[in-house]
């Protein structure tokens, strides 16, 4: 799929003598069309490794803003169904989903969820990067059979202690992801702090 891998390619600015993508989740934010409302690339790559895609294994991505969860799943050997209930978002994921030559294997539902999952066919694994309330992940838990891996991120301190409730009763895994970059701090460099992600991983 040559014009596909050098488009992108351009939009990841790569050294023309190494076209193609990347073969690992974490690919750069600026391959993805978006509006800001992504998980970044290091957030993704935990996130991609936590939700495990096996080959042909579909997935539902609930909030999924650009999609780029649902691409890198989809790279990945699998397939997906995004959900997004807002509609500028919903084209992005289209746009993405194209833009990567996964069109075919990553259906977006413009709608919100857990409403929006009732006809869905039911998925190996479930992503919620948005969305994530006591009504959602009840529903899910419903809707979902025994073996099912549920990765759920939290950026808010509500999200989190949702996360943590729903960690005590059911187990898994509960990881606190606090990352920081280099940058410039007078003339010379700090450590600035990102904000921590609260990650849920647990199978059903
Ligand atoms: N993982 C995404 C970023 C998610 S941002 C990416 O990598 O691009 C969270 C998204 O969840 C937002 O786009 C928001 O519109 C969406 N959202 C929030 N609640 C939702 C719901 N109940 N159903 C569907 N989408 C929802």
């Amino acid at each position: 799929t040559a014009p596909v891998s050098v488009a992108i390619s351009a939009r990841m600015a790569e050294r023309p003598e190494n076209p193609g993508l990347p073969r690992s989740p974490g690919l750069p934010d600026r391959a993805f069309a978006h509006d800001g409302q992504i998980t970044k690339r290091r957030i993704r790559a935990l996130t991609l490794a936590a939700l495990a895609p096996r080959n042909g294994e579909l997935l539902w991505d609930i909030g999924a803003g650009s999609g780029s969860v649902s691409v890198e799943w989809c790279l990945a050997g699998g397939r997906s169904f995004a959900i997004e209930q807002h509609p500028d978002r919903a084209a992005n994921i289209r746009a993405n989903a194209a833009a990567f030559g996964v069109d075919h294997r990553l259906a977006v539902i413009a709608g919100a969820a857990p409403d929006a999952l009732a006809t869905l066919p039911r998925p190996e694994a479930v992503f919620i990067g948005g969305g994530g309330n006591e009504a959602l992940l009840h529903a899910l838990w419903l809707a979902t059979p025994p073996g099912t891996r549920l990765v759920a991120n939290a950026v808010t301190l509500e999200t989190e202690a949702l996360l943590a409730l729903w960690h005590g009763a059911k187990g898994g895994e509960l990881i606190r992801i606090e990352l920081a970059e280099a940058t410039p701090l007078g003339r010379m460099r700090g450590w600035t702090a990102w904000r921590p992600v609260v990650q849920w991983s647990v199978t059903r």
